[in-house]
C-alpha cells in the first residue's frame, strides 16, 4: 500500500481491506503493532473535495483499527484525539452542504473507540472535546441528515461526562428504624452503607468501558429460565407453615361466623380485661421470638381459651403503647355485630382539634397563609358564600386569627359535601394517631383537604422528537460552562441548617409530612432544580416515589425539575405519563384536584452512578434522570408534586371510618378490626363486609354457604394507584347498587386494604421498615419483621383449616412500566407449556376457572385488558402473595391485579392517562366480575346479569384453549424515538444498528413484575 500511495485508486481498496481485517480485534492489534495505525492516520486530511473516497476509506479503516484496545492506547499516547477532534471540527464546519457525512461519522467513530478507554476519555476532556462536540451538535439542530452524526456525538459526550457520585454523604435513607430484634439488624436492602464512601475513595477514577460492562447489571434476561418447572413446587403444598393450634387465634377475625351461630355472650369488657392481662404477661420488653409466643400460647390455652385470640394482637413492637383508646378494632366483639366505633362524635372531634391547634401540631395554616390570592373575587368563593351565607363557622379555625379563616371554614363545609367519604375533621384526628419514623408535624394540604378528579380527561403526553437530546445538552452545558451553574442547596432533609437561602426567585421545598418524599433540592440555574429522593427506610435503594411541596413560584415561568436518582432503566414518563400536581390556590377556588402536569418530560440515564465494592460482590448502580418542566398558573401559590395520586394511611383510616358511618348496619355487615400492629406501631386494619343475615334458619344456612373473597393491597407503598382501586372496591361494596347487594348476599369479603402502612406513612416506595419487600416474604413470614404478612397468611391458613378456602384472593398493585390494568394468576399447565417442560401435562388436571374473572373484566372494565394478563408461575415469584396463596392456601383464583400509573392504550380510555376516577371504577368493576363466579347466578335477578354484561361462562370455558399465552417478558412499548440517549456507556461496537431499547427494558421489567 505504501508503494501505491501516489495512486489513490489503489489505496482505497487497500484501506477497505484493512477495515475488514481490523474488524477482528486480534488482527487489528497485529496490524497496529506493525505501525499501520499511524500510517492510516496520516492519510486523513482536513476538509477537501478531492479523493474523498480514499479519505473516507482511511477514516473508516482507522476507526476499525481503533477497536483494538492496544491500538487505542497507542492512539491516546500519541495524541490522536487532538488531531481527530480538529479534523472533525474542520469537516463539520466546512462541509456546509453535508455531502460528506460518512466521513464526519467515521471520525466520530474513531473518537468513540478511543474513548472506550478511561485514558481516552481523559484525553478527550483535556482537549476540550466536550465543548467541540456540544457546539457542533447544537449547530446540527434537528436536520434529519445530520441525525447519525449528532447521535454519535451525543453518545460520546455522555460517555465522557465524568461519572459522579450523588451529592449526598451517604446513600442510606435519611431515616432509620431500629428493628425489634437486633439479630435481624443485618436485614438491609442493596449495597452497604459504606457504598457512597467507597465511591468517594475512588473519586473519579473510572475504568475502561469493557471492565465497566462487567459491573453493569446484566442479569434478568432469561425469563423462560425463571419459570417454575419443578412439579413439586407447582403442586399444592398441604403443609401449614405453623402449628395448626396456633391458627385458632384468628377465629376472632371471623366474628361473622362466630357471632351468628354460637350465640356468644362475652362482652367487650371482658375482652378488654383479657387484653390487659395479656399485655402484662407479654409486655413490651418481652422477647418477640416466635418460640416464646408459642410457649406463651400453650400457657394461655391452658389458662383461658379466650386469651389465645389476642395473642397476635399483643405481639407488638416496643414502640406501641399498651393501649391506644379509640383504635377501631380493639373492641373486638364476639357478640352480634353492631356498628361499633362511635368513639368520634362531633364534640370530641372539635375538642380534639382545638387541642391540636393549641399545640401547634397542625400546620394547615402554612398553606392558607402563604397564598397570596384574593379569594373574594373567585367564582368558587362566591358560590360558597351564597351557599353558606349566614352559616356560622365552627369555633375552631385553621390558623387561628388568620384572615382566611372564614373562607377556610366555609370551603371545608362545601368540600365535605362534594368529596364523598372525606372529612377534614376526621382526617385530622386520624393523622394525629398515625405514627411516623420521620416525626413530621404537618399535614399536606391535599391529604387534609381532599381530592376530586377533574371533570375533563387528561390525554397521554406526546413527546417532541429531539426534546430529550435538548435536555441532555443542557446537562452537558453544566460541564462545559461550570460557571453558569449555581449549585445551591435549597432544601436538605438531613441538614436544614446548611441550606443556603436563595434569592427572591428561589423556590421553597418541603416534604416533612405523611407519605412525603424529597431528600434534597439543589438549584442549578435560575429556574432549574435537581431533586434527590430519599431511599426506603433501612435501605439505600428504591427511589421512585416522590411527594413534596413547592412554594415561592412565579406564574408563567417554566421551571425545570430533574429527579436525578431514579433507578429503573426505563419509565412510562417516556411514553406519555406526567407527574401529578395539586395547587392550593386552585383548591381554594373550588378545584381541589390532583392533575397531571409537566411538559418536556424525559427519562434517561445520567452521569451519576456508584460503584459497588467489588470484594463484596456488589453491583454498581447507575442513576437515571426524570426531567419535567412545570409552568405554574399562580404566583406565590403552594403546590404539591407527586409521582402519582397520593393516598395516605390517614386517608385510608378516614375513609374506613366514614364508610362505616354511612351504611345501614341492618343491611350491611361491616366490621373493622385490627389485624395486627406494624413495626412502626400503626394498626393494620382488616375489614369484613357481607350482607347482614336475617334470623330465619334457612337464611342462616344461606349465610353459612357464602364463600370468602379475600382482597389485599398496597404492600408496595409507592403504588398509591392500588389504594385508589381499593377505595373503589370498598365504596362499591357498601353501595346500594343492586350488583353490590347481590355480591354481599353471595360472598363474605375480607379486605386488608393496606398491607404496608409504615411504608406508606414514611414515603417509601417498595419496602417496609425492615427494609424488605414484603411481597417476597409470604413463604416464611416472620411475626416480628413482617407482622402484616404473617397474620394475613395466618388468617388465610385459619380459613383453610376450618374448610373455608377463599374462592378468590386478589392483591392490588401498581405497575410503572406498563399501561392498562391487568392481572397475574397461577396456572400449573400454562407454566409447564410455556417453559417447554418435558412433563406430560395430559395426566395433570387443572381447573381452568382461574380465567373467569379476567375474562369478565375484559368485557366490563374499560381500563382492563386480558392481553396483558399472564398466568405463569415464576421461580422469582415463589414468595409472593399470589403464588403462596395459590399453592399453600389452595386458592385457585389467586391474583395480582396491576394498575398502570400511566394510562391506557386500548379500550374506552385509549390515549388517556389514568385518573383516580378510572382507578376507583376498576375497583368497582373487579367486584362486579366476581358475580361471574356465582354458582347460581339466577338467584340474582336476570336483569343484573344482563346489565352487567357478563360473558357466558360455558362459552368461555370452551374457548379457553384459544387464548393466547401471553408472555411476561414482553415490554409494552416500542423503542423510544430517541433510543440512543438511554446509553451513555458501553456504546455498542455495531453502532450502525439502531440500539434496541427493548433489550434493556426487558432486563428490568423483571423488577417491575411486582406481583
Ligand atoms: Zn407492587
Amino acid at each position: 500500500m505504501k508503494c501505491s500511495l501516489p495512486q489513490a485508486n489503489y489505496v482505497t481498496p487497500c484501506l477497505w481491506a484493512i477495515k475488514v481485517c481490523a474488524s477482528s480485534v486480534t488482527v487489528g492489534a497485529a496490524l497496529g503493532k506493525s505501525g499501520i495505525t499511524r500510517f492510516v492516520l496520516n492519510l486523513l486530511s482536513p476538509y477537501t473535495t478531492r479523493n474523498t473516497k480514499a479519505v473516507r476509506a482511511a477514516t473508516e479503516a482507522l476507526s476499525s483499527l481503533l477497536k483494538s484496545k492496544w491500538n487505542s492506547r497507542r492512539a491516546v499516547e500519541c495524541g490522536y484525539i487532538r488531531r481527530l477532534l480538529k479534523l472533525y471540527d474542520d469537516w463539520h464546519q466546512r462541509d456546509t452542504k453535508n455531502k460528506y457525512i460518512p466521513i464526519q461519522r467515521a471520525l466520530l467513530k474513531c473518537i468513540k473507540n478511543i474513548t472506550n478507554l478511561q485514558k481516552g476519555k481523559e484525553a478527550f476532556r483535556e482537549n476540550d472535546g466536550m465543548r467541540v462536540l456540544l457546539v457542533t451538535s447544537q449547530d446540527c439542530g434537528s436536520s434529519p441528515n445530520l441525525q447519525p452524526v449528532t447521535r454519535l456525538a451525543t453518545q460520546i459526550m455522555r460517555k465522557c461526562y465524568p461519572k459522579q457520585r450523588l451529592p449526598l454523604l451517604s446513600l442510606q435513607s435519611c431515616f432509620s428504624f431500629v428493628l425489634p430484634n437486633a439479630a435481624h439488624s443485618h436485614v438491609m436492602g442493596g449495597p452497604s452503607e459504606t457504598l457512597q464512601e467507597d465511591v468517594a475513595a475512588k473519586g473519579n477514577e473510572e475504568q475502561d468501558d469493557e471492565d465497566e460492562a462487567e459491573n453493569e447489571e446484566s442479569g434478568f434476561s432469561e425469563e423462560e429460565d425463571d419459570l417454575e418447572t419443578d412439579l413439586s413446587r407447582l403442586k399444592p403444598n398441604p403443609e401449614f407453615d405453623r402449628p395448626v393450634e396456633e391458627l385458632k387465634q384468628y377465629e376472632i377475625l371471623c366474628p361473622e361466623l362466630d357471632g351468628y351461630f354460637q350465640g356468644s355472650d362475652s362482652d367487650d369488657q371482658s375482652l378488654i380485661q383479657d387484653n390487659a392481662s395479656c399485655s402484662m404477661f407479654f409486655g413490651p420488653s418481652a422477647p418477640l421470638h416466635q418460640k416464646d409466643s408459642r410457649e406463651w400460647q400453650r400457657d394461655s390455652v391452658r389458662e383461658d381459651p379466650e386469651k389465645q385470640h389476642n395473642l397476635f394482637r399483643n405481639r407488638k413492637p416496643r414502640q406501641t403503647p399498651a393501649s391506644s383508646p379509640g383504635n377501631e378494632g380493639e373492641n373486638v366483639s364476639k357478640g352480634l355485630p353492631k356498628n361499633h366505633c362511635t368513639h368520634y362524635d362531633k364534640a370530641s372531634i372539635m375538642n380534639h382539634l382545638k387541642e391540636n391547634m393549641k399545640q401547634g401540631l397542625l400546620n394547615i395554616q402554612r398553606d392558607l397563609s402563604r397564598i397570596n390570592t384574593d379569594l373574594q373575587n373567585t367564582k368558587a368563593q362566591s358560590v360558597t358564600s351564597e351557599k353558606y351565607a349566614g352559616t356560622p363557622g365552627p369555633s375552631w379555625a385553621i390558623g387561628g386569627e388568620h384572615k382566611y379563616q372564614n373562607t377556610g371554614n366555609k370551603l371545608v363545609k362545601m368540600w365535605k359535601e362534594i368529596i364523598p367519604f372525606h372529612d377534614q375533621y376526621v382526617y385530622t384526628i386520624k393523622a394525629e394517631e398515625t405514627k411516623a419514623v420521620s416525626g413530621y408535624k404537618t399535614l399536606a394540604f391535599p391529604d387534609y383537604w381532599g381530592h376530586m378528579p377533574p371533570r375533563y380527561q387528561e390525554p397521554l403526553m406526546s413527546q417532541w422528537n429531539g426534546g430529550q437530546r435538548a435536555k441532555v445538552f443542557e446537562d452537558i452545558q453544566r460541564f462545559v460552562n461550570p460557571g453558569d451553574v449555581l449549585n445551591r442547596v435549597v432544601f436538605d432533609t438531613e441538614s436544614p441548617s446548611l441550606v443556603m437561602s436563595g434569592d427572591d426567585t428561589s423556590l421553597n421545598f418541603f416534604s416533612k409530612f405523611e407519605s412525603g418524599n424529597l431528600r434534597k433540592a439543589i438549584q442549578i440555574r435560575k429556574y432549574e432544580y435537581d431533586l434527590i429522593m430519599n431511599a426506603d427506610i433501612n435501605t439505600n435503594l428504591h427511589h421512585q416515589w416522590f411527594y413534596f411541596e413547592i412554594s415561592g413560584m412565579r406564574a408563567g415561568i417554566p421551571y425545570r425539575f430533574n429527579v436525578i436518582n431514579c433507578e429503573k432503566t426505563n419509565s412510562q414518563f417516556n411514553y406519555g405519563m406526567q407527574p401529578v400536581m395539586y395547587s392550593v390556590h386552585e383548591a381554594l377556588c373550588g378545584r381541589a384536584h390532583w392533575v397531571r402536569v409537566g411538559s418536556d418530560i424525559y427519562y434517561y440515564k445520567n452521569h451519576y452512578c456508584t460503584r459497588g465494592a467489588e470484594e463484596k460482590g456488589q453491583k454498581a448502580i447507575a442513576y437515571y434522570t426524570l426531567t419535567f418542566t412545570v409552568t405554574f398558573q399562580h404566583s406565590k401559590d403552594v403546590c404539591y408534586l407527586a409521582y402519582h395520586y397520593p393516598y395516605t394511611y390517614s386517608a385510608l383510616m378516614t375513609h374506613l371510618h366514614l364508610l362505616e358511618q354511612s351504611l345501614n348496619p341492618d343491611q350491611i355487615y361491616f366490621k373493622h378490626q385490627v389485624l395486627c400492629s406494624t413495626l412502626g406501631g400503626n394498626n393494620c386494619p382488616v375489614i369484613t363486609i357481607t350482607a347482614s343475615p336475617e334470623p330465619q334458619p334457612e337464611k342462616l344456612q344461606q349465610f353459612w354457604d357464602r364463600q370468602y373473597v379475600v382482597l389485599t393491597g398496597r404492600v408496595h407503598p409507592g403504588e398509591s394507584n392500588a389504594s385508589w382501586v381499593m377505595k373503589g372496591t370498598l365504596e362499591f361494596l357498601i353501595s346500594n347498587n343492586p350488583i353490590a347487594c347481590c355480591l354481599r348476599d353471595t360472598y363474605i369479603f375480607k379486605i386488608i386494604p393496606m398491607l404496608n402502612p409504615d411504608g406508606v406513612i414514611n414515603g417509601c416506595h417498595r419496602c417496609s421498615l425492615s427494609g424488605e419487600d414484603l411481597n417476597r416474604q409470604w413463604s416464611e413470614p416472620s411475626p416480628d419483621l413482617h407482622p402484616t404478612i404473617y397474620h394475613t397468611k395466618g388468617l388465610l391458613s385459619y380459613m383453610r383449616s376450618i374448610g373455608r378456602i377463599p374462592l378468590v384472593f386478589c392483591d392490588y398493585h401498581g405497575h410503572s412500566r406498563k399501561k392498562n390494568v391487568f392481572m397475574y394468576g397461577c396456572s400449573l399447565k400454562e407454566t409447564l407449556w410455556q417453559s417447554k417442560s418435558s412433563i406430560d401435562t395430559a395426566t395433570l388436571k387443572e381447573d381452568i376457572g382461574y380465567r373467569a374473572i379476567p375474562r369478565a373484566l375484559e368485557k366490563i372494565c374499560p381500563a382492563f385488558t386480558i392481553s396483558r394478563c399472564c398466568f405463569l408461575v415464576q421461580k422469582s415469584r415463589e414468595a409472593t402473595a399470589r403464588v403462596v396463596v395459590w399453592r399453600e392456601i389452595g386458592v385457585l383464583r389467586s391474583y395480582t391485579m396491576e394498575s398502570t400509573y400511566c394510562g391506557c392504550d386500548q379500550g374506552k380510555y385509549n390515549g388517556l392517562q389514568i385518573g383516580t376516577r378510572e382507578l376507583e371504577e376498576t375497583g368497582a368493576k373487579f367486584c362486579t366480575a366476581l358475580l361471574k363466579l356465582k354458582k347460581d347466578v339466577f338467584s340474582c335477578s336476570t336483569w343484573l346479569i344482563q346489565n352487567s354484561s357478563l360473558p357466558d361462562l360455558d362459552n368461555e370455558l370452551h374457548n379457553v384453549k384459544h387464548m393466547s399465552h401471553s408472555n411476561v417478558c414482553e415490554d409494552d412499548e416500542p423503542p423510544c424515538p430517541e433510543e440512543i440517549d438511554y446509553y451513555t456507556d458501553n456504546c455498542s461496537e455495531e453502532e450502525d444498528d439502531p440500539i434496541d431499547l427493548t433489550t434493556e427494558a426487558d432486563e428490568s421489567s423483571e423488577d417491575e413484575l411486582c406481583c
